[in-house]
């Protein structure tokens, strides 16, 4: 089932009875969630994510904008007609049912001809318990569950009216780190087998990436860029996405065009054409720096952080708008720390150019 979002807003009026600011949680959004993917919706706290999935689920109505489910417009259509999963962050389990009485519970509450029989009931609850691997726990009561296997429960709770499309809100926020690596293994997985559309939220730029056949980054309510995890890490559209995506975080830096060569401070670290001379905001992904004697870019070595595979060298350089900048090398190539400068060249296509007061992407073609 696709889900389209078309010029989706939504304004809150002021909680402040003095000021009259509304918030515009979420501003023209417009997008086609493709059948049986799974989206993630990416962005700081308080960027209208949850807003977004809450508009998709019908527990808030747009202000305006229209939502469709395939070709049905569902934006006048109740939460309980429009055959949707949601999962929250806190699992909200009913404390005093068994594992089994929760995930029979939203069918119970069907009514008519929707309603299973009692057969039909147990066989869909077994199924949903057998897909998040809780079908051993089916007596336990909530309390008697780890965090992950009730965040589970509510799973297979959200899982078991078969919905068409699944909403699943920061869901693994109050996970441990481990059990956070692992569900979200499970929730792919789930998602694979089952097919069904999923809007996944999350403020994890790599649980987002990880988890993704598409993101959609957010800022303020206003979408900043949609595309494959891996696309948009490598060509990001303007300077808050490419800051919100990778870990170590890319290293940025005031930079200028002068003459086709692209200079941060005084020295010139990449022949380019097709930018005219100005000032820029330069991006440097951590793995786009090169260990080299005679590199262009020259900065003031702090420390080596030498981790398995990969060593991390931590610098200082005048022009770097962060406290430190981080380079990424394999730790086969050994930094001289006796020496107090460290000198790079990088790879072009790890370095990203923006417009010094709009943030937008700059492009550019190596020379
Ligand atoms: P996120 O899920 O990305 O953290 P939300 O969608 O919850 O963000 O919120 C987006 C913005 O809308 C925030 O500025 C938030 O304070 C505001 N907001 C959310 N819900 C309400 C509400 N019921 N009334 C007023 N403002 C709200
Ligand atoms: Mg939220």
């Amino acid at each position: 089932m696709k889900v389209v979002l078309q010029n989706l807003t939504k304004i809150f009026p002021s909680r402040d009875k003095k000021s009259n600011t509304e918030v515009v949680a979420v501003n023209d959004f417009t997008f086609e969630i493709p059948d049986g993917k799974l989206v993630g919706l990416l962005g700081p706290s308080g960027c209208g994510k949850s807003t977004t999935l809450y508009m998709i689920s019908g527990l808030q109505k747009p202000s305006s904008g229209k939502i469709f489910f395939g070709d049905d417009d569902v934006t006048e259509l109740s939460t309980e007609n429009r055959g949707i999963g949601l999962v929250f962050q806190n699992y909200a389990l009913y404390p005093h049912m068994t594992v089994l009485q929760n995930i029979l519970f939203p069918l119970q509450n069907l009514k008519g001809a929707d309603r299973p029989t009692k057969e039909e009931m147990l066989e869909r609850a077994h199924y949903a318990a057998k897909l998040v691997q809780i079908d051993e726990l089916m007596e336990r009561k909530p309390s008697e569950l780890s965090g992950g296997q009730q965040q589970r429960v509510a799973i297979a709770r959200a899982l078991v009216k078969m919905p068409r499309v699944l909403l699943l809100d920061e869901p693994l926020s109050n996970l441990d780190a481990r059990l956070r690596l692992q569900t979200r293994e499970e929730i792919k997985r789930i998602q694979k087998e089952t097919g069904i559309t999923t809007v996944f939220v999350t403020h994890d730029q790599e649980e987002a990436m990880s988890i993704s056949d598409v993101i959609v980054v957010m800022k303020l309510g206003v979408v900043q860029q949609i595309g494959k995890p891996q696309d948009v890490y490598d060509s990001p559209e303007n300077l808050f996405v490419a800051k919100f995506l990778g870990t170590p975080p890319i290293n940025v830096f005031s930079g200028r065009v002068e003459n086709d060569k692209l200079f941060i401070g005084d020295e010139a670290v990449l022949d380019i054409t097709g930018v005219e001379n100005q000032e820029v905001t330069i991006g440097i992904r951590p793995e786009g720096f090169i260990l080299d004697e005679n590199g262009p870019f020259s900065c003031k070595l702090s420390n080596v952080e030498v981790m398995g595979r990969d060593a991390s060298v931590v610098a200082t350089s005048e022009a770097s708008l962060n406290p430190i900048l981080r380079a990424i090398i394999n730790s086969d190539n050994k930094v001289d720390t006796t020496k107090e400068t460290v000198r790079f060249s990088v790879k072009p296509h790890k370095v990203f150019l923006f417009n010094k007061d709009t943030e937008e992407r700059i492009y550019y073609e190596v020379k």
